[in-house]
């Protein structure tokens, strides 16, 4: 595979260099968050650090952590690092409760939220002649114009679409023979049903061969099933408006992980109850700390993303670090006999399995037994006894490989579990009842 980069120098960075290269930077942005921004002065003096006593990448630990309701307290402009009238942008992030985050970019922040984009999508194998359909809606959510800043740095013809209208999408698509599109996971999936009824089959009638998704949480699952209803491959990325937006992690056309930009964040994966540090391949919780923001340096970010550092080096050459795809929120965390579970963990080798249903239910009790129903699916049971029992066994190995905890599976008949209205509720935790 003939691998394209559009930063190469930075992105194959020797490991050392890239450390030195992110030590300068921590060091800088400790020093100007001390000097320009009250709350970290104030942080920094109550842990009794001075900027100059950060010497090494591992020192970061001792920076205090910055939490959501940190960002909310300081609203609407109590983490700006420069004069009010520097930033030329503002975003917001959304809480589901009262004040959004909002988050200031000045014009050098724009422009390397564009370059990481340009970066990320180059990585896929998006090139000057793709034909580029940005399905995904403008305003104060950064993915829209992040996206289409890095697509048009490329040098792609940019169709800013927006969302909805699949009529007037399909007819850009076709007039214009798009070749890339950013879109939310579910409108793809609803798109993908809309081609079908205008009798237009995306493999054969569309050049749409490449589509980035997000904003949305979804599964691997809906993934594949994008990538084989529309025939083209679904890159998964990871982002946040308080880091960005877009473009903060991106699948390189391997698919095999997502390489974080290192020399833009520095990141950590720490236990989410007690902030340590956790060894590669463990999940945790994600925290990142910016090293090139100018209008608003944030340190030790708390994503409340769960994730793990994948090991070895990628086919592609880049040398910056791969996380897993977000497999949960920190506030989803069960601790099992002394081991850190997600429940996400748990879905996701139930969902890789063809003859297992999508109705489940994780149950905890009495001194942490760890009790996983779920529903065959529903043409899995073909009347013999002993093909359930090797299920479970295949089943309680995987999990127990996954979680390092064995617990104890119950596979029960299609349809015998009731059907939630709503989210379902997954985690049913007697322990301390
Ligand atoms: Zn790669």
């Amino acid at each position: 595979m003939n691998t394209l980069f559009w930063d190469r120098e930075t992105e194959t960075l020797t490991r050392p260099r890239l450390e030195q290269l992110q030590l300068a930077r921590l060091q800088e942005t400790v020093r100007r968050a001390a000097l320009r921004v009250p709350f970290y002065q104030r942080a920094l003096a109550e842990i009794g650090l001075k900027p100059d006593e950060v010497r090494s990448l591992a020192d970061v630990q001792r920076l205090p952590l910055t939490t959501s309701d940190d960002l909310r307290s300081q609203y609407p402009a109590g983490l700006l690092a420069v004069p009010p009238d520097e930033p030329v942008r503002l975003h917001t992030s959304s809480g589901t409760t009262g004040k959004p985050k909002a988050i200031f970019f000045s014009k050098k922040d724009i422009d390397n939220a564009g370059e990481l984009m340009a970066r990320s999508l180059v990585a896929t194998g998006v090139t000057r002649q793709d034909v580029f359909q940005n399905m995904m809606s403008y305003g104060l959510f950064t993915g829209g114009l992040m996206m289409h800043y890095g697509a048009e740095k490329i040098g792609c013809l940019v169709i800013p679409s927006g969302p909805g209208n699949s009529e007037r999408q399909l007819m850009l698509m076709q007039d214009f023979g798009t070749t890339a599109a950013h879109i939310l996971p579910s409108y793809a999936l609803y798109f993908a049903g809309f081609l079908e009824q205008r009798g237009v089959d995306a493999r054969r009638d569309l050049a749409w061969r490449k589509a980035f998704v997000g904003a949305e949480p979804y599964t691997e699952e809906t993934r594949e099933k994008i990538q084989q209803a529309l025939g083209l491959k679904v890159f998964n990325s990871y982002g946040l408006t308080e880091m960005n937006g877009p473009g903060v992690a991106f699948e390189c056309s391997h698919q095999c992980g997502m390489h974080l930009w290192e020399d833009h964040f520095l990141l950590e994966i720490l236990d989410p109850k007690t902030g340590a540090p956790l060894p590669e391949g463990q999940c945790g919780e994600l925290v990142l700390t910016t090293l090139q923001r100018e209008a608003m340096p944030i340190l030790r970010y708390r994503t409340r993303d769960i994730t793990r550092l994948l090991p070895g080096p990628c086919p592609c050459g880049r040398t910056h670090r791969r996380v897993d795809r977000i497999t949960g929120r920190s506030d989803d965390m069960l601790i099992v006999r002394g081991v850190n579970i997600f429940p996400q963990q748990i879905e996701r080798v139930l969902m890789a399995h063809p003859q297992i249903g999508r109705n489940y239910v994780i149950v905890l009790e009495g001194l942490d037994d760890l009790t996983v129903q779920v529903e065959l699916a529903p043409a899995a049971f073909d009347g013999n006894v002993e093909h359930v029992a090797d299920l479970q066994h295949q089943l309680t190995e995987k999990l127990k490989a996954e979680l390092w905890v064995r617990p104890t599976v119950n596979l029960v008949p299609a349809g015998s579990m009731p059907v939630a209205e709503g989210k379902a509720r997954r985690v049913i935790d007697k322990r301390s009842l």
